[in-house]
């Protein structure tokens, strides 16, 4: 089988082809970095994780960008509440953006473009528009894109002309516009603007750029440097900015290029609290730095989210997440137990089976739409089994070991090693060399009373071929 993504576009499931094989560019709308991010963002961020490993796992050659938007409505009001400039306001939470990161574990971008570092790629996406004739200035100073210069609006949300109309009106100056259903690119500057140093020159005035034509120039100006194309392999985010901000980011993009922008949209549900979108604005929101504060270990919060699919809405809990963490401990102590049955490399045959069954199983249903859920049941069946196999004397694990880590460089849900005092390493290598020095002179009860004192402090030592390896356990 192949991999199959539902594309928003179609609302279909699709085998996935990409543009030039192996090669596959990845857009994912980043955090706008007024605040910290909510676990709800990252809900996102880790659908977005698991897409990216599974095309790294299946072959591909990803080039992923992620933007920050560093520059719109939201982060120039904070910053004006704040009193500070824009960059002195948005820089501690890119800081704490990219530290959530590391701690969820979520694989580095290759490129992170921010908005505010990229406006010469805005301005002359802008001045295209107006160059083709689908922009034009508005009464108040702002350019404006006329949606009636691009028929297939809407194509993506499926809305109809009245929804649209609606859906444009909550945020417009309508009478600056042509039509009230047309969105600024170029925004003219306010004197907030001026004041937290948001406003920039442009040959068609003073002004910063609008949020969705910071996607459409960022993406477009990426792929263009790295790959000569104009057309993404795959566009993702929240479903809720299907509308209007992707909408608006094919318009703007295929307005200018004449090229199909993006060949698969896919959207990832919302996180929920007792039924309501996880969100800072009705305040029933968690930030990463808050399980970090508590001691959540982070493969917990990949596990939890692993087990509802991407397109379901999920309500989190404190007791889902705990459930989570109990099953984050049963996968570690089951690693653990496939290291102890290690041994000569003659593999049992039921450890063998079970672990081909679950290589087979797991990469099933990830191709059918990042089926995470059905791969973590397959993963909980290996633990099961496998269990039983080792219970009734099954040796040979490094056999389930080595598939159990393949599968970890998707889902990487094994606890997090806990982390070692500084000079500890040290002093567990002299150790483990004063062993190997009792060995060499076969002072075996010496080495084994420095083996017994390594382990009471939990360190765990394994002698391979390639020297004694030790770990935390
Ligand atoms: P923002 O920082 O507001 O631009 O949002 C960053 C990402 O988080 C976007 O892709 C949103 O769709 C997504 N997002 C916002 N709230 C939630 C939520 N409650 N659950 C899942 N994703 C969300
Ligand atoms: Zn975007």
């Amino acid at each position: 089988m192949t991999l199959a993504l539902h594309n928003t576009l179609t609302r279909r499931l699709e085998p996935f082809q990409p543009l030039a094989p192996p090669r596959v560019t990845l857009y994912t709308c980043g955090p706008t970095v007024w605040n910290y991010a909510h676990i709800g963002n990252f809900r996102t961020f880790l659908f977005e994780d698991l897409l990216r490993r599974y095309l790294e796992f299946s072959g591909y050659d990803v080039f992923h960008i992620m933007n920050l938007t560093d520059v719109d409505d939201r982060t120039i009001k904070a910053a004006a509440a704040a009193g500070k400039r824009l960059e002195e306001h948005t820089a501690p939470f890119v800081e704490a953006f990219f530290a959530d990161c590391d701690y969820l574990r979520i694989r580095k971008a290759h490129v992170y473009p921010r908005a505010t570092q990229s406006v010469p790629a805005m301005v002359r996406l802008v001045q295209r528009l107006l160059d083709a004739g689908v922009a034009y200035r508005g009464e108040d100073g702002s350019v404006y894109f006329a949606i009636a210069k691009f028929p297939s609006y809407g194509r993506l949300s499926q809305l109809d002309r009245r929804e649209i109309k609606i859906g444009a009106r909550v945020a417009s100056d309508e009478y600056a516009k042509d039509d009230p259903r047309d969105f600024a690119l170029w925004k003219r500057a306010d004197p907030i603007d001026e004041r937290v140093g948001a406003a920039w020159d442009a040959p068609f005035g003073r002004g910063r750029p609008g949020w969705h034509l910071e996607c459409s120039a960022m993406s477009l100006d990426q792929i263009g440097k790295c790959c000569r194309v104009e057309t993404l392999d795959i566009h993702a985010g929240g479903v809720d900015l299907i509308f209007p901000h992707h909408e608006d980011e094919i318009a703007q993009s295929e307005a200018a290029t004449g090229q199909p922008f993006a060949r698969y949209w896919l959207h990832g549900e919302f996180l929920k609290v007792g039924g309501t979108k996880m969100s800072k604005r009705f305040g029933n929101f968690l930030t990463a730095r808050d399980l970090r504060e508590q001691s959540v270990d982070a493969a917990a919060v990949r596990l939890l989210f692993s087990q509802t699919h991407y397109r379901r809405a999920l309500d989190f809990s404190d007791e889902a997440l705990a459930a989570a963490g109990q099953g984050v401990k049963r996968l570690g102590e089951f690693r653990d137990r496939l290291v102890r049955a290690g041994g000569p490399a003659t593999p049992d045959g039921r450890l063998a089976a079970l672990a081909a069954r679950f290589e087979s199983d797991f990469r099933a249903a990830l191709d059918d739409d990042l089926n995470a859920p059905r791969a973590c049941a397959a993963l909980f069946e290996l633990v099961h089994d496998g269990n039983g196999a080792l219970d009734a004397g099954a040796a040979g694990g490094a056999v389930a070991r080595d598939a159990l880590d393949r599968a970890m460089a998707v889902l990487d849900v094994l606890p997090t090693p806990r982390a070692v005092e500084p000079g500890f390493a040290g002093w567990v290598d002299e150790r483990i060399a004063a062993r190997d020095k009792a060995r060499g002179a076969k002072d075996f009860r010496e080495a084994d009373r420095i083996r017994a004192e390594l382990k009471a402090k939990g360190v765990e030592i394994e002698d391979t071929p390639s020297g004694t390896k030790w770990r935390m356990v």
